[in-house]
C-alpha cells in the first residue's frame, strides 16, 4: 500500500511496513518512519452492505 506524497517531511511517497502486526509509514525518498495508530485504518475484511430501496414502479 503506497500513500503518494503523504510525506510530511519530502513530501516523498510512504509505504506501510508490516512488521507482524505493528504496521510502519516509511518514506521511500528520506526514511521518515512513523508509526500507524492502531485502528486509522478500517479493518480488513469488513463488508459493506448495500441496501438498494428500489421504488421503480
Ligand atoms: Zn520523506
Amino acid at each position: 500500500m503506497f500513500q503518494f506524497r503523504s510525506c510530511p517531511r519530502c513530501r516523498g511517497d510512504v509505504f506501510l511496513e508490516d512488521q507482524g502486526g505493528l504496521q510502519d509509514l516509511v518514506c521511500l525518498q528520506c526514511g521518515y518512519r512513523r508509526p500507524l495508530p492502531q485502528g486509522a485504518l478500517p479493518p480488513q475484511g469488513i463488508r459493506v452492505e448495500v441496501v438498494i430501496t428500489g421504488e421503480g414502479r
